[in-house]
Order: C-alpha cells, then sequence, then structure tokens
C-alpha cells in the first residue's frame, strides 16, 4: 500500500518546526511514502508559506506535489508559480481551480481543467493530480456533473484524482466505479485515490464537512456526541479512520491523508499490511 500525506503550509516558525517533525514521523514509520503535498490558499494567500514549507519538505527525499489554484491568478502568474516549482525539483502539482474568499472579490474564470491543460502543455515534466467529489461538488447540480469533470480532468492530463474526504465508504466506490464505467474502462482503480481525514475534533471537522456538503452519517456524530461526555473520543476516531482505512485497502493501492499537520494517533501504517 502506498501512502500520501498532506500538509497545509505553515504559518511561523514554531509551526514550522512542528510540521517537521510530524514529516519526520511519517518518513520514519512508514514503508511506502509516494509524496508529501502542501496546499495553496485560493488567491495566493499562502505564496510564500507554501514555497518556505516546500523547500523545508524537500529536505526528506521523498517527492513533493505543490497544490496550485487558479482563483485570483493570471495564466502569468500561474506560470512563473510553475517555473519556480520545476527550479526547486518539485514533483508534481495537485492542479485545482479553488474557493473564492468570500468579500475578497476575486474571480476566476478559469476551471482546474483548464490548469491541467496548461501544465500538460507548458510543464510536462510534472505529475498532475486532482481532486474528485465522491459526493459531489458544492457548485454541481447532479453527481453526474463530477463524474464527467474528473473524467475530463484525466483525459486532459492528470494522472489521477485525489477524492474530497468522504466518511461514507460506499460514496467513494460508487465514484470511482462511476469513472471507471463512465469513461468505458478507460480508467481504473488506480486513478483514484481515496483521500482520508483524521478527525482530532469533531465540532471543527463538522464545520469543515458542512462546508464542502460532505454527509457525516448520524450514527458517526451520535456517538462523538456521546464520547464528548463519558468517553474517549480519540478512540472512536482512531477506530473509524482504521476501519475505513481498512476497507478501502482492498481496492485501492494508494491512500491519501489529509494530516492536519497531526501524526495520526500513534498509528503505525506499515504494520496494518
Ligand atoms: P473544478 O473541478 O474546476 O470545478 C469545481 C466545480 O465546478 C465542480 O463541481 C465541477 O463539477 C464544476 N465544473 C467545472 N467545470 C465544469 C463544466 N465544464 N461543466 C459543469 N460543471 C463544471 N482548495 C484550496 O484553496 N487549496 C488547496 O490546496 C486545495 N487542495 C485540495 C485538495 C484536494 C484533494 C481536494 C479534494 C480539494 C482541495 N481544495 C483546495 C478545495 C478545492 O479547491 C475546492 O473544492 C474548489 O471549490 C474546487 O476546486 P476544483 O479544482 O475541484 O474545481
Amino acid at each position: 500500500m502506498n501512502y500520501s500525506f498532506e500538509f497545509f503550509p505553515a504559518k511561523d516558525t514554531n509551526s514550522l518546526s512542528n510540521l517537521k517533525s510530524v514529516a519526520q514521523h511519517y518518513v520514519d514509520t512508514v514503508k511506502n511514502i509516494d509524496f508529501f503535498s502542501v496546499t495553496y490558499g485560493a488567491g495566493g494567500s499562502t505564496r510564500e508559506t507554501t514555497e518556505v514549507t516546500i523547500r523545508s519538505l524537500l529536505e526528506f527525499n521523498i517527492p513533493i506535489y505543490a497544490h496550485l489554484t487558479t482563483v485570483g491568478h493570471s495564466w502569468e502568474e500561474l506560470s512563473d508559480l510553475l517555473y519556480l516549482y520545476s527550479e526547486l525539483g518539485v514533483k508534481g502539482i495537485v492542479a485545482l481551480r479553488g474557493d473564492i474568499p468570500s468579500g475578497s472579490g476575486l474571480k476566476s474564470t478559469k476551471s482546474a481543467v483548464d490548469l491541467i491543460d496548461l501544465i500538460s502543455t507548458r510543464y510536462p515534466q510534472f505529475d498532475i493530480k486532482a481532486a474528485g467529489y465522491p459526493e459531489k461538488h458544492p457548485d454541481s447540480k447532479y453527481l453526474k456533473e463530477c463524474i464527467d469533470n474528473s473524467i475530463n480532468k484525466l483525459r486532459t492530463g492528470a494522472s489521477s484524482l485525489i477524492t474530497q474526504f468522504c466518511l461514507n465508504t460506499e460514496a467513494i466506490l460508487n465514484f470511482t466505479n462511476r469513472v471507471i464505467l463512465e469513461s468505458n474502462e478507460e480508467y481504473s482503480f488506480m486513478n483514484i485515490t481515496p483521500g482520508l481525514i483524521p478527525i482530532h475534533d469533531f465540532t471543527q471537522f463538522k464545520k469543515f464537512a458542512n462546508k464542502c456538503e460532505s454527509e457525516i452519517p448520524k450514527w458517526i456524530e451520535e456517538e462523538f456526541k456521546y464520547r464528548d461526555v463519558y468517553g474517549n473520543p480519540t478512540a472512536f476516531a482512531k477506530e473509524l479512520f482504521l476501519n475505513q482505512l481498512s476497507i478501502l485497502q482492498n481496492d485501492f493501492d494508494h491512500i491519501h491523508i489529509y494530516t492536519l499537520n497531526r501524526n495520526l494517533f500513534g498509528i503505525n501504517l506499515s504494520t496494518l499490511e
């Protein structure tokens, strides 16, 4: 099983040093790390901190993927960033449209597919990943639009799609099967990478899930409510994570983990195989 680990850019020296020790923990405990990725604040809000974080993670000799969003950027600015990442030795790009920060007045007329097109034609040295939405993206009317858009991302040059976190494992399997079927088997399980999120703080997770319109099954919410008062929510979060991982490991050979810049409840992924 291969794993990739996503980090958000460190805001200051303390958080960078914490992020580096978390990255070291993954290097020490996981045999097959495919890559580390670093997110990018839409509109360029983390342009500098993303770069600093990428430079630090490059020291681990693990392939690095830079997330890049089109929102608020001209083609020239996107090209400048791609050139910089290429010079730094970044292996791949997670190509995204991004969300327009509310009240920013920013606009985006460029979709992820447009960015994938730019990268694959002008920067073929990069491997490209893109986002997939098993439960539908909030901007789409139907899941079918997301399936079609996903296939379009692959056809334009993305090697695989990393899914939005999704507690509903059936939805991830359905999404993957529909991409395979509707592309007439041009693509397979190899082209989809489930994204898994550890729930360190349920209240915070719920806000994030609501924003992304990702469903939280009622029984999970009820269990966290109970555990917050009487039990150990971390033990339940760990159980949930391991459960979803063990189901997905049957079909997929790569899992992407949204680390939230933290260790994974002390789980040693290499011992699970
Ligand atoms: P797109 O796929 O371009 O479009 C989004 C929506 O528009 C979809 O619903 C799609 O179906 C619809 N759409 C697009 N084109 C068409 C069309 N031609 N016809 C019909 N519908 C269409 N955000 C950040 O700001 N920074 C990050 O680093 C970041 N990393 C992420 C990593 C992953 C793995 C994921 C899953 C998401 C990430 N996001 C990040 C969030 C992402 O930017 C948002 O979800 C954003 O709203 C959509 O970006 P996208 O690239 O998926 O957009």
